[in-house]
């Protein structure tokens, strides 16, 4: 039985080291890189600010596609608020059944405006990665821009 669970960790591991390596959307969503090249930074400053960067200074992608183009990001963070919504009542209903409905309702409203502001950056790059695809650098543009 402990083999098993080892065993079960270790795939497990070796899969979220994959999935959060380079090249993956996983890598650039949480890392905060550009999401073509995966090396220059997506947001200008702190990315709780949420301002993104105009351009990426490694490959030069442009982030914004047309004007108002992160104001489809508002779709992302309602998914967040619902992940967040659904994943706190059924964590508060499985561990403590007998909860009121005014402390759960606390709890999740507490939860969500907590989760505001990886919410609002996560949007934002979670929606430019459905738009802009991963393209490594080949050998060549990397050593003619070094
Ligand atoms: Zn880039």
């Amino acid at each position: 039985m402990l083999q098993h669970l080892i065993f079960l960790r270790l795939i497990f591991e070796r899969n979220v080291i994959v999935m959060l390596k380079e090249g993956s959307k996983l890598y650039s969503i949480f890392n905060s890189k550009c999401p073509h090249c995966h090396e220059g930074d997506f947001f200008e400053g702190s990315r709780f600010k949420g301002k993104v960067a105009e351009k990426c200074t490694v490959c030069g992608e442009k982030f914004s596609k047309e004007p108002g183009f992160y104001q489809g990001s508002y779709y992302v963070t309602y998914a967040i608020g619902v992940a967040i919504f659904v994943t706190l009542w059924v964590a508060c209903s499985v561990l403590f059944p007998e909860m009121s409905i005014p402390v759960l309702a606390t709890i999740i409203v507490s939860g969500i405006v907590l989760m505001t502001p990886f919410s609002y950056y996560l949007s934002k790059i979670i929606w430019a990665n459905f738009f802009f695809h991963y393209k490594p650098k080949t050998k060549n543009e990397s050593a003619s821009t070094r």
